[in-house]
C-alpha cells in the first residue's frame, strides 16, 4: 500500500488542527493550543485503491523556519489553510495571536505556496489544496468569496471552504489531495 506524506500549513489559529483531527478522528477540538504539532495517519480507500496518508499538522508556521523547510522537503502534498473570517479575539486567542486578520492568513497561504515551489526547485506542479476554514461562522468583515475564489483560481490549485465544527467538506480536502498525489507521483 502506498504511503503519502501530507503537510498542513498556515498561520496560527486558522484551524489546521481542527481540520486534521476532524478528518482523522471525526471529532471537533474546541480548545486552542497553537503549539501542538503532531503526525496523524489514516488509511483510506479511494477510487477502489487503499492508500495511507501521513498527515503532519504543523504549528507556528508564521515565519520561515528551517523546520518548515524540512517538512516541505519531505512532503508530497500540502494543505494550505487560511481563515475565512475575522473573529473577535477571546482572551486566550489574543494572547497567542494578537493581530492576525483574515487577510493576513490569506497572505500567509500565498507566501507558503511560493516557499513550497522554491524548496521543490521551482516546480509548480505540486499537489496542493487551498482551504478556507470556519465556514460555519458568519462575519460581516469576511473577504468576499469571489475575491478568494479569484485568488485560488490564479494559484491554479483546488480551493475548498470547510467547517471542522460541522464537518463540512473536510474529507473532500484530503481526497482531492490524495488524487493529486497519486497522479503526480504514480507507481513506477
Ligand atoms: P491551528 O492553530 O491552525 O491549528 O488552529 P486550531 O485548529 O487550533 O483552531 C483555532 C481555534 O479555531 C480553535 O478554538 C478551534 O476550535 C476553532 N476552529 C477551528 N476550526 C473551526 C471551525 O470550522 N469552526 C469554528 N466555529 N471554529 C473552528
Ligand atoms: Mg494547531
Amino acid at each position: 500500500m502506498r504511503k503519502f506524506n501530507v503537510v498542513v500549513l498556515g498561520a496560527g489559529g486558522v484551524g489546521k488542527s481542527a481540520l486534521t483531527v476532524r478528518y482523522i478522528r471525526d471529532v471537533f477540538i474546541d480548545y486552542y493550543d497553537p503549539t501542538i504539532e503532531e503526525e496523524y495517519r489514516r488509511t483510506v480507500k479511494l477510487d477502489g485503491e487503499l492508500s495511507t496518508l501521513e498527515i503532519l499538522d504543523t504549528a507556528g508556521a508564521e515565519q520561515f523556519t528551517s523546520l518548515n523547510e524540512v517538512y516541505i522537503k519531505a512532503g508530497l502534498g500540502f494543505v494550505l489553510v487560511f481563515r475565512r473570517v475575522n473573529e473577535l479575539p477571546s482572551p486566550t486567542w489574543s494572547y497567542f495571536v494578537p493581530s492576525l486578520t483574515q487577510e493576513a492568513s490569506l497572505k500567509e497561504v500565498d507566501h507558503l505556496r511560493q516557499q513550497i515551489y522554491r524548496i521543490k526547485g521551482g516546480d509548480t506542479d505540486i499537489p496542493i489544496v487551498v482551504v478556507g476554514t470556519k465556514l460555519d461562522l458568519v462575519n460581516e468583515r469576511e473577504v468576499q468569496k469571489g475575491k478568494i475564489q479569484d485568488l485560488a483560481n490564479r494559484w491554479e490549485h483546488p480551493f475548498y471552504e470547510t467547517s471542522a465544527k460541522r464537518n463540512w467538506h473536510v474529507s473532500d480536502v484530503f481526497e482531492d489531495l490524495l488524487r493529486q498525489m497519486r497522479k503526480r507521483y504514480p507507481h513506477d
